[in-house]
Parts: structure tokens; sequence; C-alpha cells
């Protein structure tokens, strides 16, 4: 099994495109989730889209 650096995909769940991500994401909100957005991965392996949290602004 190969390891990534930083944030991996591995466990999550990928989609092809923005739209079936943000589909997701959408159910998640639904679900009570906050603060989450869905991107582009930046793993070459994968290119694919996830929803997850996103980072804690600075304020
Ligand atoms: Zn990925």
């Amino acid at each position: 099994m190969i390891r990534t650096k930083g944030r991996a995909c591995t466990g999550k769940r990928r989609h092809d495109t923005r739209e079936d991500a943000e589909d997701h994401r959408q159910r998640l909100i639904a679900k009570g989730a906050v603060r989450i957005a869905a991107y582009q991965c930046r793993n070459r392996a994968c290119r694919g889209w996830h929803v997850g949290h996103l980072p804690k602004p600075r304020t």
C-alpha cells in the first residue's frame, strides 16, 4: 500500500465530478455537517473530488 504525504484521500469518498461532490456535500449538510467543502484532489493518482472539512480560518 502506498502512503501519501499530507492529506491522503484514502478512506474518503471519491467523486468523478464537482457536481457529484457538491451533491454529496449537500447531503452531509442536510445531516448537520458544517463548514465542509468540495475540493479537487491534489493526488495525481486520484484526480477526483472529495468533500471534507475546511481548515480553520485565521482570524
Ligand atoms: Zn483523492
